[in-house]
């Protein structure tokens, strides 16, 4: 950006709300990028020139106005807890802050929420809980996270053991987004249609309201469950999550030494074990500890269900928490995301730990996708050097286990692309220049005929 530019800015909106602190730019080009060695060596010099911070949807359209007119890259922001990079600025320009767009602005009489798209999850939730419905799926970091960031960039978490993911069963109601254009359109996509933005990083349009399908409210109760070994634990997990009869939102296992980094838990985890955790509802909360105890299992923790809810929750040990608290307790440690198949998972984690031993530790998420439970995993893997790691995701997939690769920046090598390519032919219409977080969509710079590297940014005008 040119002098020019920050002068014409300034004139765009007040001070306080441009930010240029080399402190505070950094920060806010950053997420949690740095659970990969690989990002974390690759992407830390990146941030942006420019820090904005939008108060409503009029200043998000003035700067969108601005960055195509001055032809600046604009990368989205919402509370900026994605992994992969995924808001990373990496070539520059301006980083939009859309935190302050969190308004709830209702909850229709049959469970649809309609935010504003930093709204938090964990606000949508509450506000959810008191008219009778509650979050259909949300990830570990839902007090923090916002629901377009999680839109753009997430996949699912808790709740998908029941609800599937949340591209899954309509969940996503409706996003409306502006182009990023001249002059930029506003545009509601409904039903298939919100394919085309769903999980495409804010590659190729900015969502300034998302319409959430809800959950009727359940009220939920939290139990651990230790295993002398982790394939018991497995089994008795992957046998709740398949019973229809348990109304449940959680249900995650973890191998030994995993639960050792759980640092605040220690008082009640058993040493040398695996360790289940579950939410179910809270009238099966004894019917689940009897079916723990008649499997051979240890019941170490009972949470019955409480309003508010206070404190830490077993959830904030699950999902992408997990990876969290190892690596703080491990630094050499990352992970992977893997999807293993519904019927050979036993085997597939058998040759995995034969030939990684505890380089390789399971942590399992059951879910429901497409209608199947299955079990998704997020491996805690040491890290020794990028070779190994590429021998870890190739072995992996020679025994059918798919990786969704958490170590690129890009979205067709992350796992979550779809063979339609409704996403690239969204970008080429609402994002024809390709400014919006430009290089992480790598489809669209190969689309430009004979042009690669940064210069659809100018090759596209
Ligand atoms: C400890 C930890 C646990 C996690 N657990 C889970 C989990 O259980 N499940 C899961 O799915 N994910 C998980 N994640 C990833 C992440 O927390 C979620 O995807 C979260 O919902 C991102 O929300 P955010 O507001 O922080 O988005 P950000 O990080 O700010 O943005 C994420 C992406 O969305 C884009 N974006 C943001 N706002 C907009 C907008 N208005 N329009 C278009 N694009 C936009 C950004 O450019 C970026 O590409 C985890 C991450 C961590 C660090």
């Amino acid at each position: 950006m040119t002098n020019a530019d920050l002068v014409a800015l300034a004139e765009l909106l007040p001070a306080e709300r441009i930010v240029t602190a080399p402190a505070q730019l950094e920060t806010l080009s950053r997420d949690f990028y740095w659970y990969s060695p690989i990002l974390k060596r690759d992407l830390s010099d990146r941030r942006a020139e420019v820090v904005v911070q939008a108060r409503d949807v009029e200043d998000v359209k003035a700067i969108i106005r601005f960055a195509f007119g001055r032809r600046i890259p604009l990368t989205l922001r919402g509370a900026g807890t994605g992994n992969y990079g995924q808001c990373i600025p990496t070539h520059g320009g301006i980083v939009l802050d859309l935190a302050a767009l969190d308004r709830i602005h209702g909850i229709s009489p049959d469970g649809v929420a309609v935010c504003d798209p930093a709204a938090r999850l964990a606000s949508i939730e509450n506000a959810a809980r008191q008219v009778g419905w509650e979050l259909r799926c949300y990830p570990s970091t839902f007090v923090k996270a916002g629901v377009a960031g999680f839109c753009a960039g997430g996949s699912g978490g808790i709740g998908s053991i029941t609800w599937g993911g949340l591209r899954e069963n309509g969940t996503v109601h409706a996003l409306t987004i502006l182009t990023m254009e001249a002059e930029p359109r506003e545009i509601r996509l409904a039903g298939p249609d919100i394919f085309r933005i769903l999980h495409a990083w804010g590659t190729n349009g900015v969502i300034v309201q998302v319409e959430l399908r809800l959950a009727p409210r359940t009220n939920w109760a939290q139990l651990a469950v230790a295993h002398p070994e982790f394939p018991a634990s497995f089994d008795f997990v992957e046998a709740i999550a398949k019973n229809d009869s348990f109304k449940k939102r959680l249900t995650s296992c973890f191998e030994w030494p995993l639960p050792s980094h759980f640092t605040p838990l220690q008082k009640w985890v058993p040493k040398g074990r695996a360790l289940a955790f579950f939410e179910v509802a809270d009238d099966q909360l004894q019917r689940l500890a009897d079916a723990a105890k008649n499997g051979g299992g240890e019941v170490c923790f009972v949470a019955p269900y409480t309003e508010p809810r206070r404190g830490t929750l077993l959830s904030d040990y699950t999902w992408n928490h997990t990876t969290l608290w190892a690596l703080k307790g491990d630094p050499s440690l990352t992970y992977l995301q893997c999807g293993f198949s519904a019927t050979e998972a036993r085997s597939q984690i058998r040759r995995l730990k034969a030939r990684f031993g505890d380089d390789f530790l399971m942590h399992v998420e059951f879910v429901r996708w497409d209608n199947v439970v299955t079990p998704g995993s997020i491996p805690v893997i040491r890290y020794s050097t990028d070779e190994r790691l590429r021998e870890m995701i190739a072995f992996c997939e020679g025994i059918g286990v798919s990786v969704a690769n958490p170590h690129v920046n890009f979205l067709e090598g992350s796992g979550r692309w779809r063979p339609d390519d409704a996403k690239l032919v969204a970008k080429q219409e609402y994002d024809p220049r390709g400014l919006l977080n430009p290089g992480k969509m790598r489809g669209f710079a190969a689309s430009l005929e004979g042009v690669s590297g940064n210069a659809p940014l100018e090759a596209a005008a």
